[in-house]
């Protein structure tokens, strides 16, 4: 495998109004990879990640999958297919899980690869089944997700993005809203999915978890990205102060 890179960033900018909130960000994570991006709140991490599948585009920049530029101007209608295809090959996982309510676990998994790939229901079903027990919760296949604890729901919400068979994972704080006894059941199914070389960006404020599991870290702070490296070279020998400071109250 050559190193070339699979998801390109090159000179981001992103601004609500008046508040640049991303300026000249560039980032590239080759396949297999997995990133890393630590900062404090309001730097930018999310914003990062929400741009990456286009749930909020850049103002300016570009974002690229392989050989397709993901936020390419487009009229309205092609945009729309062409998100809606590239959105496929990108799972997000979010901090507050974003389960459908009103459907089960089998219908949170199997309703995308049914409605976007046209599964068939016995197909979808297989797929669910699979990527739950992967996740170790077959057994919940039938429950609602409000009968679920957090680190069930955020288990089915990494197992529904994996069904669609994803080239990449981004996950935005993924254990953050957890209770603690929880976090380790979601890092374990991450750790997992780190083993089998999926291309992953995590924006996290867990400095072991980024240290053990990721082969480069970012850090941001409003809105760029200060400093970048191997974890042994960002946690223990960092360059910048903003970096020190950072890690000071936070490791
Ligand atoms: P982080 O994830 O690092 O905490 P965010 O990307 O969520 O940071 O936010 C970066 C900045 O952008 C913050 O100042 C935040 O208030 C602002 N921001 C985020 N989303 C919006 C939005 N939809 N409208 C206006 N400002 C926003
Ligand atoms: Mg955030």
């Amino acid at each position: 495998m050559t190193n070339q890179a699979f998801v390109t960033i090159k000179n981001a900018a992103k601004s609500y109004g008046n508040l640049e909130v991303l300026k000249d960000i560039n980032l590239t994570v080759e396949r297999g990879q997995i990133v890393a991006i630590i900062g404090p709140s309001g730097s930018g991490k999310s914003t990062l990640l929400r741009a990456i599948n286009e749930l909020d585009p850049l103002t300016s920049g570009e974002v690229w999958l392989e050989d397709v530029q993901i936020n390419k101007k487009l009229p309205f209608r092609q945009y729309e297919a062409h998100v809606n295809q590239v959105r496929q090959d990108i799972g997000m996982v979010f901090q507050h899980f974003n389960l459908f309510p009103h459907l089960t676990v089998r219908g949170n998994i199997t309703l995308a690869p049914r409605m976007l790939k046209g599964l068939s229901e016995a197909d979808a079903n297989k797929l669910a089944e699979e990527q739950l027990a992967k996740v170790g919760l077959s057994e919940k296949i039938d429950e609602y997700p409000s009968r679920l604890s957090g680190g069930q729901k955020q288990r089915v919400a990494i197992a529904r993005a994996l069904a669609m068979k994803p080239k990449v994972m981004l996950f935005d704080e993924a254990t953050s809203a957890l209770d603690p006894e929880l976090v380790e059941e979601v890092n374990q199914v991450m750790k997992q999915l780190a083993e089998e070389h999926m291309t992953m960006i995590i924006v996290t404020h867990e400095m072991d978890f980024a240290a053990s599991v990721c082969d480069r870290v970012l850090f941001m702070d409003q809105g760029v990205v200060v400093e970048e490296g191997p974890p042994s070279v960002i946690f223990q020998n960092p360059k910048e102060e903003r970096t020190r400071n950072f890690l000071r109250k936070h490791l």
